[in-house]
Formats: C-alpha cells, structure tokens, sequence
C-alpha cells in the first residue's frame, strides 16, 4: 500500500483494504449491516489525506445525521492529526447550507435568508390553504406539504409539475396555485425550507456554471455514506459536483484553504482539475428506511449505468454482531423479495441467546427493560452501552416512566423536541425577526407575544399596508402613525420597533461587519427583556409559565454554549444550527445514559446491548406501512436495521395490551418474530407463559401464532410453548378483554387525573400533534374531548387517559 499507511491499513481484510486503497473515478461500496462500511470510508479519508493525495479542502463526505458527521470528523481527526477546519463532514442539508450562505446573492437571497423546518412551512402553507379555500377542494394542509415536498425531491417545480397535470381538474389546478404560491412566499421571506436547500442548490449550479465550476474544482473527493437513502435531489446533486469543470471557469478562490497544515506545497500533485471528483459511496440496500420521504433505492443499483468503470468492493464480514444475531437478521431480511442475497457472517462465535419476552401490557414490557438493564449494568456494561428503539415515538413514555421510577439514566434521542416548545419558537422568531426581517412569518409570530393588545383585524391591516407599499411586515412596523390605529396599539408598534431595531444594532451593526458572537446571548437577552415577553411569564401564576421561564434560560445558556464553541459565530450561524438539528442529534451529554430512540434513527449507530421492544403487528410493520407499495417489505429493512444495532445481546419484547391513543388495544406479536429460526430466542415469558394465566388476549395471541398469517409457520405455536388454538374469530372485542383484565390493565393506563379542557383551548397530543378543543362531553372519568387536529383531523379523546397535554 502507499507510504506511511501501515497503521492505517492493519487489520483489514482484504476487500476493506481493497476499498480503502482503490484509486479512480467512481467506487461503489455495497455491503450488509456492521461490516465496516462508515469505517471504510473514514479510513479512505485518511488515506487520501496521509499519502497527500488531497489537502483537506478537497474533501467533502457527506453523512446521514450531524452526529455521524461529528464522529468521523473525530476519527479522521484521530487517524491524521487535526484537519478537520478544511474538510467538509457534513450531512446533505448543511452542506448545501453552507454553499446558499455563500451564493444566495447570486439569485436574489441574502445570506441571511431563513430555514423553515416542517412545522415553519406547514404553518404557511397553513395559511394558503386557507386563502386558497382549498379545503374545498380536499387539499388539507398535510397533504399538500407532502405532494410539495415529494415533488422538491424530484426536483420538480410548479411549472413545471403543471405541465404534466390534468389541468383541467380543479384540484390540480388550486394545487398548482398553492405550489407556486408558497414558493413566492419564501423567496419574498428570503427563506428556504427544508427540500429546497437541497433542490435549489441543484437549481444554483444548473443556472449558474461558473458557480458550481467554484465547487467542482474544490472538491475533488466525494465520499457519500448510507448512499441508499439518497433522494433524486440528492443524487442530482452528486451528479452537478462530480462533473469535469467546464473549460471556461475562473480559478479556485479557496484553492489556499486546508493546505496549510501539511506543508505549503502538497508532496503529490491533487488530480488535474480538469477531470470530474473522484466518487465513492457506500450502502446497503436492505437498510433503505426513508422511500417515505423519497430516497430511491435505485440510486444504489443504477450507479454502475451512471459511472461507467465504476469499481464494485463487495463486504461480507460483520465485525459488530454475534453469529446469532447476525442469523436472525439474514433470516429476516431473506423474506424480502426483489434482493439481492448477501450472507453475512460474524467470527464472534454465537454468542448469547436472542432473549424474547412478552408482557402484558407496555408497563410490564418496559419494566422487563428496566430490569434487564439494570442487571447489565450490575454485570458490568455502561449504560451508555445499551440502547431501547421503538417505531414510534409515543412509545417512549411508557419505558420513561418505568425508567424514572426505577431510576436507570435514560435520554431520549429526538423525542424531546426541546425546539418545538411554543417559547422556543417564540424565542427564535424574535432572532429571525432581527436576523432576516423580510421573514413576515417570525415577525408576525411575535406581534402579539407577548400580550400587546394586538389582534387579528391589526396584523391583517400591517399586512395589507406592507402589500400596498410593498415593503415587508417587519418594515411596515416602523410606520404606526400612518396605519391609522388607536394610540393604544401605535404605542405598541412603535415599542416592539424599537426592541428589534435596538438588538438589530447590536447583533447586525449596519456598517455589515459581524459583530462578536456574545451578541447572541446578549441579544437574546435582550429581546426577552425589553419586549416584555420575560415579565409577563413571570407575572404569570400559571406554574407552566414558570417552566417556560426556565426553558428560556436553557435557550440563552445554548446560545452561550455556542459562542463558546464557535468564537467567530454570528446570529446567522446559531440559527443555521438549530435550523439543522435532527433526531439523532441530542444537545445533550450521552455518556452514562441508556439511549432510547426510534428504528429510524439508530441507523449508523452499534451498542453491546440493544432491547427492540414492541414488537408487534400494527407496530413493527406499523399498520400506516400496509397499504403502501413496497410498505411491508421497507418495514422489514427497518427491522433488519434496528437488531443489526446489536453487539452481544438482542431483546425482543412486545405487550400482549397496548394503551395508545386513548384506548386500549389487543396487540399481536409481528410476523417478522415467526420469520427467527425459534432456536435462537430464548423466551423468559412468552406468549405461551402468559396464556397458562388465561385470557383472552393470549387466545388471540395463540390464533396470530396458528396461521394468521403465512401458511409457512405450521406448527409456529409449538415455539411459544402453546397448541394451536382456534382461528382467529375467537378474537373478542375489546371490552370483553378488558373485563378478564380489569385492573392489570387499566391500573397503569396513563391518568390525566382531573385536566381542565373547555372549547377554545389548545392541545397537544403525542401522535396526532397540535389540535383545537371544539367541545367536551360527558362527565368525570368520561369526558370526552372533541379535537379538530391541525393536520389529523377530528378526533374524540378519553381525556383521562389521552397522551395530552394542554398548551
Ligand atoms: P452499518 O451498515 O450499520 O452502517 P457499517 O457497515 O457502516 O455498518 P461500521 O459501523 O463501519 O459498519 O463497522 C461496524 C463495526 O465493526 C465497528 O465497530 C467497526 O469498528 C468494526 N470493524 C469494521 N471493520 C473492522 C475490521 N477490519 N476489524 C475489526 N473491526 C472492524
Ligand atoms: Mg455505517
């Protein structure tokens, strides 16, 4: 191998060595779960960058999350000393931030433009679905942001989605109103969202050459991992930067970045820039987990077509997992047709049973939980070292209650959503207010917040006033007198002006200098402070305001935070990174907790000890996934992916009852558990054990196991320790369950005791979100409250059992 790469190189096999060292235009790294593919391509970094092939500034790798990016920089940094300035790791979506901030001016953005998360956009096109009246029409706000967004990831616009519709429908044509009606209105806020920071930059270098000539000469090594879930913008991205350079393009402006920490000359000349990137990407189909949102598999298996002479490294050695794990992944994954088949094998030795268990309710599951984790804990694992995945995210409350009472340290990955609380946003949008006032959606979040008196009939006429002089909303605030309103409400105006001019000359000086980042805070503070939004929670006797209050200290010590981690940061940076904050990345300290988190973002990560729990029909392949094309077969990957996250010990475990939604359902253990060869999970309580307590709900179980599904699985009861009993008819409704089970299980159902809800109020609810009380009925322990959701619809709700909570 090259020079000086011995240590870089040992302990490879062959065909990581292979993929490490291959040097040539296109490599394609096509491999199982666990064998080294994120190690791979962080060796071949370092590889590049040790024999000087590359300077650091050549390098851009893309991961699938902030934090996977984090831990390769870490490694890379381990392998050849601190490059990481240089380099770019980052995920799609900061990278493309990273160019817009440089290039928005080239087509009518400035850097400061805003990023709108999902609920951002879902407010707004909130707002045109209603001026639109295209509820009429049966376009809610939800399926109209996600027709958009699916269309982004096709790089499709209106036009031209226009053009190939059936204009003649009336719903297509408001639909094609709305799509481009939205996309006016972020360009007028100087705003993108979400899909668009991947589509517009693809749109940038299409439209701008000489733009995107800037990065293909920069960027001469393109290493992509978790390649099957990529979408077509993504791949169409790829595609821009690994073009030659076309002959015309001026010099590389950041030619001198990154070189400067090897020696001012690089010992080996980088590629002529005359050639396209040198590309490599890793992935495994069976782990494609996001069709739902566009990735196409068909990125993986057509890369050959698309980069003729592409080289193929195949990885057939898990390096994670015991054997035994490892078989009933390759036996779960091998009911999945339309595969290619793969065979991984582990040098581990079997290792531990696969451990199952079934509770009766999802309190007794994640008591099980608890209790095993802590006996791992006694035995000497660290809790860091174990992790509990779910498929959804309400499942996560029943584990934390057991948890918390049986105090195991716990975090929950992308659960808490620390910035989806109404103070945060309101918090943020005072920033964006100064940071990109052409944002009317922030401004217009805080005219009224705190309290100023200010209602709909005011906001509609700045609005109308800022449309006629055409100026923005947070412009228009400067001119209170000719609004024509009361004293009262001028006042008002003229101070919430005055507050955002005031911290505007702090944190954006006009002379456009960048000021120091402890303006952040100190800004921050400011706003909180002068606008009156701190005293009025303060004054408040409501004790969620006092939380409210303690959770804005929490977002001002994270803009402290921040500029203690990034000394040059501006306003513009710190919201970049909130704007950018995902699932898997947690502003907490993860040492010594167990991680809990969903199937869909464990991806990448490894534990010794992994616990998937609820594993049950409707659940894990979750009942939205039937009706789907490919919908079963995706949730099977998502399976394969989530026991793949295991070193040394597996549990499966599932609730014979599960208590969501406000009500309490019978549940089935998944098919995907009849698709493990029985011989490898030792049951501590299966169906079998619980049926022997009688029951109802193990007569179903027993009716699932006997051929509810696939004929395959004769004789599958035996395996639970149970005969086949009969079909599933014996399958009561529900109350009857409940009268063999009185206490067990309602005795734990959650309690919201004696929650105050009248009509008017607002509410939160853990699966179907944020919605509106129009009534409640019914007395005491039967009150029902009726729910108009914002995006779920109408829903009647037990209130004293509904994950809820009002906001
Ligand atoms: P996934 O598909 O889950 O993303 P992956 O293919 O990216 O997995 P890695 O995470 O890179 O796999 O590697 C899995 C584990 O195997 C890691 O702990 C890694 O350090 C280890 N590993 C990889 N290659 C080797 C090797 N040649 N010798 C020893 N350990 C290895
Ligand atoms: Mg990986």
């Amino acid at each position: 191998g090259p020079q000086g790469q011995d240590d870089l190189l040992a302990g490879l096999n062959p065909q990581q060595l292979e993929a490490v060292t291959y040097r040539g235009p296109a490599l394609l790294i096509v491999a199982g779960a666990g064998s080294g593919k994120t190690s791979v391509l962080t060796r071949r970094i370092a590889s590049l960058l040790r024999s000087r092939e590359a300077w650091p500034s050549q390098i851009l790798a893309i991961t699938f999350t902030n934090k996977a990016a984090g831990e390769m920089r870490e490694r890379v940094a381990g392998l050849v000393g601190d490059v990481a300035r240089g380099m770019w790791i980052s995920t799609f979506h900061s990278a493309c931030v990273r160019i817009l901030r440089r290039e928005a001016e080239q087509f009518g953005f400035t850097k400061t433009f805003t990023i709108y998360d999902s609920g951002d956009s879902r407010a707004l096109i909130k707002r045109l679905v209603k001026e639109h009246e295209a509820d009429a029409y049966g376009l809610t706000p939800a399926s109209v942001q996600s027709r958009i967004s699916k269309l982004k990831n096709e790089l499709s616009d209106a036009e031209s989605y226009a053009r190939d519709a059936n204009m003649s429908d009336p719903a297509e044509r408001i639909f094609v109103e709305l799509f481009a009606d939205y996309q006016r209105q972020l360009r007028k806020a100087n705003a993108f969202d979400f899909d668009d920071l991947i589509g517009q930059t693809v749109y940038l270098f299409r439209a701008f050459p000489q733009v995107a000539d800037t990065y293909r000469r920069r960027f001469r090594h393109i290493l992509v991992d978790e390649y099957q879930d990529t979408n077509h913008a993504q791949y169409a991205l790829i595609h821009e930067l690994t073009r030659p350079v076309s002959a015309s393009a001026a010099p590389d402006p950041y030619a001198s970045n990154g070189m400067m920490i090897f020696e001012p000359e690089p010992a080996a000349a980088p590629d002529a820039p005359e050639g396209g990137a040198s590309l490599t990407v890793v992935g495994d189909s069976d782990q494609s987990i996001y069709a739902f949102r566009g990735a196409d598999i068909r990125n993986i298996s057509e890369f050959e077509r698309d980069f003729p002479g592409a080289q193929v490294v195949l990885l057939e050695q898990n390096y994670r997992s015991t054997q035994n794990i490892l078989s009933a992944a390759n036996a779960v994954i091998g009911n999945n047709f339309d595969r290619k088949d793969k065979k991984l094998w582990s040098d581990k030795g079997d290792g531990d049973a696969i451990i199952g268990f079934t509770g009766y309710s999802q309190h007794d599951e994640a008591q099980f939980v608890a209790d095993e984790v802590e006996s791992l804990h006694r035995a000497g694992m660290p809790y860091s070292e174990m992790a509990v995945f779910y498929r959804t995210n309400s499942q996560s409350r029943a584990l934390e209650e057991i948890f918390i009472r049986s105090a195991v340290p716990y975090k929950v990955m992308g659960g808490t959503k620390f910035y989806d609380r109404a103070e945060i946003k309101d918090a943020l949008a005072y920033l964006v207010a100064v940071a990109n006032p052409a944002d009317d959606m922030s401004v217009r979040r805080i005219l009224n917040k705190p309290r100023r008196g200010i209602g709909d009939v005011t906001e509609t006429a700045i609005a109308r006033f800022a449309e006629e002089h055409d100026i923005s909303f947070r412009d228009a605030l400067a001119h209170p007198t000719q609004l024509g309103f009361g004293p009262k409400i001028q006042a008002a105006i003229a101070q919430l002006d005055a507050v955002l001019t005031e911290a505007t000359a702090i944190m954006l000086p006009a002379s456009g200098e960048l000021p120091p980042p402890t303006t952040v805070a100190e800004g921050l503070s400011l706003l909180l402070s002068k606008s009156g939004y701190l005293d009025a929670l303060r004054a408040s006797r409501d004790p969620q305001d006092e939380a409210r209050v303690e959770n804005l200290d929490e977002f001002v010590a994270v803009t402290r935070d921040f500029a203690r981690n990034n000394p040059e940061g501006t306003i513009v940076d710190f919201l970049t990174e909130v704007a950018l904050v995902s699932d898997a990345d947690d502003l907490e300290d993860e040492s010594g907790t167990v991680s809990l988190m969903t199937m869909h973002t464990a991806k990448g990560l490894e534990y010794d000890a992994v616990f998937v729990t609820g594993v049950e029909e409707d659940l894990i392949p979750h009942r939205i996934s039937a009706g789907e094309p490919g919908g079963p077969q995706e949730e099977r990957r998502l399976f394969y992916v989530g026991i793949t996250r295991a070193r040394k010990r597996l549990h499966l475990s599932l609730a014979m009852t599960r208590a969501q939604f406000g009500e309490v359902t019978v549940a089935m253990p998944s098919r995907f558990l009849q698709e493990i060869p029985a011989g490898l999970i030792d049951w501590r309580q299966s169906p079998g054990d619980v049926n022997s307590r009688g029951g109802m709900q193990s007569r179903a179980l027993n009716a699932r196991r006997s051929g509810g599904f696939g004929s395959s699985g004769s004789g599958s009861g035996d395996r639970f320790g149970v005969k086949a009993l009969p079909g599933r008819d014996s399958l009561k409704p529900l109350s009857t369950a409940m009268d063999r089970f009185p206490n067990r299980v309602t005795a734990k159902v959650r309690d919201n005791g004696d929650l105050e809800l009248t009509a008017g109020d607002r509410i939160r609810h853990t699966d179907f979100g944020e919605g509106r009380v129009d009534a409640v009925t019914g007395e005491g322990a039967k009150r029902i409250a009726h729910v108009r959701f914002d995006t779920s619809g109408q829903k009647k709700l037990l209130i004293k059992v509904a994950p809820i909570e009002k906001i």
